[in-house]
């Protein structure tokens, strides 16, 4: 059945359907520059024996290697 809505009511609802949207997105945005924010932060290494590729977080100049324990350089690009 259908009833007669009123009106302020209907715009109500409307208004806080977009203020839910708007905060919906907005938390979007900012899990987004959270996550590329890390990855910024952590380094990246490439190991000089093992050849393998690993990361350590936050910002360093060594890391050692999680395979074989060498200490190697930070990778820059
Ligand atoms: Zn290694």
């Amino acid at each position: 059945m259908l009833q007669s809505v009123d009106l302020g009511v209907f715009l109500a609802f409307l208004v806080g359907l977009a203020a839910l949207i708007l905060f919906g997105l907005q938390a979007w945005y900012r899990r987004d520059a959270i996550l590329s924010d890390h990855r910024r932060l952590s380094s990246a290494f490439s190991c000089a024996r093992c050849g393998l590729t690993y990361v350590r977080p936050r910002r360093r100049e060594e890391g050692v290697c999680p395979s074989c324990g060498w200490n190697n350089v930070r990778l820059k690009f």
